[in-house]
């Protein structure tokens, strides 16, 4: 499969993650909604960027898409199957070929074994045979611009980038289809963090891959991303192709995370959020951004917006969408 195909290698279907969180004084139980009705599709060889500030629910929805962890509701389709529904034999054959890169890579990987125990680790799970295994150990380490040298080391003897290129190098063990990167190069100096994009954007045409990159910069997202999805307090807010979510955003939300994206050759007008991010336990009613909105109007205080295609592949969750007058020529 191409990226020219049509057909979507995931639909993420009304997704939700909610948490029991109980109250000590009341013994009430209420719900952490972390993830609360997401619905997105990623088609073959294009990369998604998730965008949302952190604690929004973006880390939760790929755990959850990627069935780690139970999901509430929803449904998850990867090449027209659905996940949520398959046995624990039938979903084997299908993890293999969705796999994840975390923020940490010191916290995923086992500190007590030499980075080729770790790279051989999937291989021994899905029984691959010693010679190919040893022989692909050497060419991922390659790929990932690894020395060999560096084989029977441990992770606590790589820097911050090698680190991140060993989980990587894991990651594309068992020639997955979808990578989902998940704050993969946060935790990196900038520097580095330029190399490991450039590295992802390369090891994408070379394994043909397709990627779900999810990230708090929107900068990011915009250098790695065909498209750009935008969350806020657990639901997708707007999501378009990256060109016209950064020409043409339409939601109050996206339009102060672009507004912020620093750029050296213009002065920027900052739209400045008022107040902070309400609780995933007890959101607002209504729209979930309505407090510190600019824009609302009674109906937002009443009405959760559902997300609407309101142009070609461009979808808005907000009852003003298009007959707002959001200042684009500070973006
Ligand atoms: Fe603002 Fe209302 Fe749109 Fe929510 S629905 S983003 S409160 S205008």
């Amino acid at each position: 499969m191409t990226a020219c195909d049509e057909k979507p290698l995931m639909q993420v279907v009304d997704v939700k993650k909610y948490f029991p969180v109980s109250s000590g004084k009341t013994l009430e139980n209420k719900m952490l909604r972390a993830v609360d009705g997401v619905s997105f599709n990623v088609k073959y060889g294009e990369t998604f960027g998730l965008v949302g500030e952190s604690g929004c629910g973006k880390s939760t929805l790929a755990k959850t898409i990627l069935k780690l962890t139970k999901p509430t509701d929803g449904s998850v389709h990867f090449e027209g199957n659905n996940i949520y529904k398959m046995s624990k034999n039938e979903f084997q054959k299908v993890r293999r070929e969705m796999q994840i890169v975390f923020q940490d890579p010191y916290d995923s990987l086992n500190p007590r074994m030499t980075l080729e125990e770790i790279i051989a680790e999937p291989f021994i799970i899905h029984k691959v045979p010693q010679g190919e295994r040893e022989k692909r150990i050497r060419e991922l380490f390659d790929q990932v611009g690894l020395s060999e040298k560096l084989l029977k080391r441990y992770p606590h003897q790589l820097s911050g980038g090698q680190r991140q290129r060993l989980s990587i190098a894991r990651s594309l063990a068992l020639y997955p289809k979808l990578v989902v990167c998940d704050e993969a190069v946060s935790a990196l100096d900038v520097s580095i963090q330029a190399q490991i994009l450039n590295l992802l954007l390369d090891l994408k045409d070379e394994f043909n891959l397709t990627y779900i990159f999810i990230t708090h910069n929107i900068s990011v997202a915009k250098f790695m991303s065909d498209k750009i999805g935008v969350m806020y307090l657990g639901r997708l807010v707007e999501s378009a192709p990256k060109r016209e979510l950064f020409e043409n955003c339409l939601h109050p939300y996206t339009h102060a995370l672009l507004s912020a994206v620093p750029n050296p050759y213009v002065s920027k007008q900052r739209v400045l959020l008022k107040g902070d991010i309400p609780s995933l336990v007890n959101p607002p009613i209504g729209c979930a951004f309505h407090e510190r909105c600019n824009y609302r109007k009674d109906i937002c205080k009443e009405m959760i917006p559902q997300l609407t295609e309101v142009k070609d592949n461009h979808y808005v969750a907000c009852h003003m969408a298009g007959k707002l007058n959001l200042n684009l020529s500070i973006l």
